[in-house]
């Protein structure tokens, strides 16, 4: 019996595999067939140790509890399947599911190996209870995604995770309060009463059950799959995502917990600088997913005029196009946390050491405003909250659930004081996937449903954005710079992701508006930036391109990697990507 479960469970797995995984290539088929073969061994070797000793009721359980592992791949792959969800970067995402699978087969070997192993060794007191804790514990994680996927309708996220991870005990009592009410409270009493009856009843059935096994053998083995579990089972999904959240969370609080010294510590020389010059207002607009391969402006042949704002730019002399930009990763968080800050591929600073652009704005006397529709809770946004925290005003998503549009942004340029000196950042959604989730419905322009159609929709909703910011900040707030850039770029077919290492995921637009007495204040460094328009760039260079615009002068600044600086002379083949891991002539 044990045996014909035990192969029906591998099928099963194996199936499951088969329909929550998605593009794959022959070397994870490769390795997914090898793991399986191991797993039907392990399989084996249970069922021929154990066969006589194994209590169908407990069999039909562990089985139960199997099956409870296999809704973790399934749900993940619904839920990424349907979901328009913006924590989800790529719409085309590699899917493997092999290693929540394997984690399911682990556990019904371990469940299934320990229960004879505990009956032949502990008093039936001992034996209940300790059963009873393991199994509640073994079916605590895929229950609580089960129920998360429920109320939410998708797996237990990072953005989740890390807000379980960071409420206290009290709130998450006020909040099961909250949430289940008295009578959910009392039904969840219900369910654990009579949980723990059902393990007492069973349990003491189980434990007048007949044992006959060779100890040792059953003991090596248990010990083996074990010390084997121990090892696998933070690499499943959830476990992976919750260590990460952890690191994150860790990472954070260093930032955090040295910002302040950091800050108060943080020497600027403004003598020369342009807030002591010239009042006004710095605007910074990071961009997303755009690439200058899908935008007008730097490919005529497109069919799409989705740029028309920036090409009437093109011959101004106050605005400076740059024609060889890239991006250091094709990942948000990983180019953000550098381009923001004194880290880059080109230095081994650490990002929880480092200084940020906002740091050095307001240590000159800018008012800092940081204004986002990006910074939900989740992996993507969590270094660039931590920056955006310490501007004087932050003001995240608009509307938590359904993101709004970038022009909403727009609004907030109202609580902005035109009498100060303002340092504003932008961090928009842009062409982030889904394209035709950007803009609004009744403004599409090009109305054809392909993937080219919506991405140019959203590539001139940007345009369109940066004009009326641009118009708006020449008017109201006496505007003297404004820089541009794309965290990274995008592939039409695929997205973006690490294991998507096409070039125009890496190459990106971006400009900087210089007001004219600017150029008539700092002349060299203006002619330097004009004369760099075609240098090779990587963006996690713009934190010093930044505070050379500013004209601060700090031991936090490196002159050649600042496109204005005479120092500047990076060529194409310096010019690193994937976070130093590659040169961006081996795309071309
Ligand atoms: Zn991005």
């Amino acid at each position: 019996m044990t045996i014909m479960l035990s192969v029906i469970m591998i099928i099963v797995s194996c199936l499951v595999w088969r329909c929550t995984s998605q593009y794959l290539d022959s070397k994870d088929k490769g390795h997914a067939v090898r793991s399986f073969v191991l797993a039907g061994i392990l399989t084996l070797l249970m069922t021929v140790i154990y066969e006589k000793n194994i209590v169908l009721l407990y069999n039909i359980w562990a089985m139960m509890i199997c099956m409870l592992y296999l809704t973790i791949p399934i749900i993940y792959f619904i839920s990424n399947k349907n979901s328009t969800n913006m924590n989800n970067d790529v719409p085309y995402i590699v899917i493997d599911s092999r290693r929540d699978i394997l984690l399911a087969v682990y556990v019904y070997l371990i469940v299934s190996a320990m229960e004879p192993v505990l009956r032949s060794g502990l008093p039936m007191w001992l034996y209940i209870v300790v059963c009873s804790c393991l199994s509640l514990l073994f079916i605590s994680v895929p229950l609580l995604n089960i129920i998360h996927y429920k109320v939410y309708g998708e797996e237990l996220s990072e953005s989740s995770m890390l807000s379980i991870q960071q409420t206290r005990w009290q709130e998450t009592r006020e909040y099961l309060y909250a949430f289940l009410g008295k009578r959910g409270l009392a039904g969840l009493s219900l369910i654990i009463v009579t949980y723990i009856s059902v393990c007492m009843y069973c349990g003491k059935y189980m434990y007048t059950q007949l044992v006959d096994f060779e100890l040792n053998i059953a003991l090596i083995y248990l010990i083996c799959m074990t010390l084997f579990f121990i090892q696998e089972f933070p690499k499943g999904r959830i476990m992976a995502s919750w260590i990460s959240v952890k690191k994150q969370l860790q990472n954070e609080k260093m930032y955090k917990l040295k910002h302040d010294e950091r800050y108060s510590e943080l020497k600027v020389d403004t003598k020369n600088s342009l807030i002591n010059k010239l009042q006004g207002t710095v605007i910074v607009v990071i961009g997303e997913s755009a690439s200058r391969e899908y935008m007008h402006v730097y490919n005529k042949n497109m069919c799409f005029e989705n740029t028309p704002w920036l090409e009437s730019k093109e011959n101004d002399d106050n605005f400076l196009i740059y024609n060889n930009v890239y991006a250091s990763y094709n990942l948000t968080v990983e180019v953000l946390r550098q381009a923001l800050t004194e880290s880059s591929q080109y230095n081994n600073k650490e990002f929880s050491e480092s200084v940020s652009i906002i740091d050095i704005a307001r240590k000159a006397g800018y008012r800092t405003y940081w204004f986002s529709h990006q910074g939900r809770l989740g992996q993507d946004n969590v270094a660039t909250t931590m920056i955006a925290q310490t501007a004087n005003t932050y003001k995240g998503p608009l509307k938590q659930k359904n993101i709004g549009y970038d022009k909403e942004l727009l609004e907030l340029l109202q609580t902005v004081n035109p009498k100060e000196n303002n340092f504003i950042v932008f961090h928009l959604m842009g062409s982030h996937a889904y394209y035709e989730a950007r803009y609004p419905k009744d403004w599409t322009v090009w109305k054809s449903e392909n993937t080219e159609a919506y991405y140019s929709n959203t590539i001139l909703y940007t345009d369109e954005f940066l004009q009326e910011l641009f118009q708006y900040a020449t008017d109201n707030l006496n505007l003297q710079s404004m820089l541009y850039f794309s965290d990274h770029g995008e592939n039409l077919q695929y997205g973006h992701h690490p294991s998507i290492r096409t070039v125009d995921t890496l190459e990106i637009p971006m400009f900087i508006y210089l007001s004219e007495k600017y150029r008539e204040a700092y002349v060299d460094r203006v002619n330097l930036l004009k004369q760099n328009k075609t240098a090779f760039y990587s963006n996690d260079m713009l934190y010093n391109t930044i505070v050379g615009l500013l004209e601060v002068k700090t031991s936090h600044y490196s002159a050649k990697e600042d496109l204005g600086s005479k120092e500047y002379n990076f060529e194409k083949n310096d010019i690193l990507t994937f976070g130093g891991t590659a040169h961006i002539y081996e795309f071309d």
